[in-house]
């Protein structure tokens, strides 16, 4: 049996008076990369928040690694291993690449393990390095892309929640961006789960897959099974 690293189970999360989930259920394995994919408005991205503690569900049971973190503060779930990027990749853009990196390890206060950390995300994103002194708004949108990852990998998540990484992004970019998900998964053993409007991408990275549909999930399972289901393919795949 594969060992449940983050369980989601009956969830709520509302909007003021939008029930924006509808009692979601779900569970990423240690290891695995689990894409949630579905249309506009599905609630992928309040799912990503919920389990960061952005927000805050009204129903439901959370649980990381066997303990809850249902209504516990973002900053603690972040100690706890769990980094978020967040779509629109906000970095600071009126501070370098490195300092950038230098404000994603805010919770470590060990100055020689940032500086390592540093170091071994210039090593994972050789662009990044060239760039050490660029102001982050100056670069490309693949490259703020990278600069948002490799930020939230300076507290050494166990589990990194991506939200829309491939958005706006050129095809060049996107395939850079897919193939550093897989070698942070195969290298580093990080877990990942996935929201991508590029389902076809990201259905072929993942090991499995949710499909989320106004709130509630729709379909589930491996993703090379979720890729060839008839109705996910008229629905996000572009198929007629
Ligand atoms: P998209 O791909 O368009 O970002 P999504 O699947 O990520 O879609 P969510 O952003 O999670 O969907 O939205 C789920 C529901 O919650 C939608 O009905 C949306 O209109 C609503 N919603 C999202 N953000 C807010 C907000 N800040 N205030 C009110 N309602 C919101």
């Amino acid at each position: 049996m594969p060992e449940a690293m983050l369980e989601l189970n009956d969830v709520h999360t509302y909007y003021d008076h939008i029930h924006a989930l509808k009692g979601i259920s779900m569970t990423v394995n240690e290891g695995e990369i689990v894409a949630l994919i579905g249309g506009n408005g599905a609630g992928k991205t309040t799912t990503l928040r919920t389990v960061s503690g952005m927000m805050k569900p009204r129903r439901g049971t959370l649980s990381y690694r066997g303990q809850t973190i249902a209504g516990i503060p973002a900053h603690h779930i972040l100690n706890r291993g769990i980094s978020h990027v967040p779509e629109g990749r906000r970095i600071f853009k009126d501070l370098t690449v490195r300092e950038n990196l230098d404000v994603g390890a805010y919770t470590v206060t060990d100055r020689a393990v940032i500086e390592q950390r540093i170091q071994e995300g210039f090593a994972f994103f050789p662009r990044l390095k060239e760039r050490e002194n660029q102001l982050g708004g100056t670069m490309s949108g693949g490259e703020q892309q990278m600069l948002a990852i490799a930020r939230a990998l300076m507290v050494a998540p166990k589990l990194l929640l991506l939200d829309e990484p491939s958005m706006g992004l050129s095809p060049l970019f996107v395939e850079a961006i897919f193939d550093i998900i897989v070698k942070l998964n195969k290298e580093r053993g990080t877990t990942v789960l996935l929201v991508e409007q590029n389902a076809n991408m990201a259905l072929s990275i993942a090991h499995r897959a949710y499909v989320l549909q106004t709130g509630e999930i729709k379909l589930s399972g491996n993703a090379a099974d979720i890729a060839q289901d008839e109705s996910v393919r008229k629905a996000y795949l572009g198929d007629d």
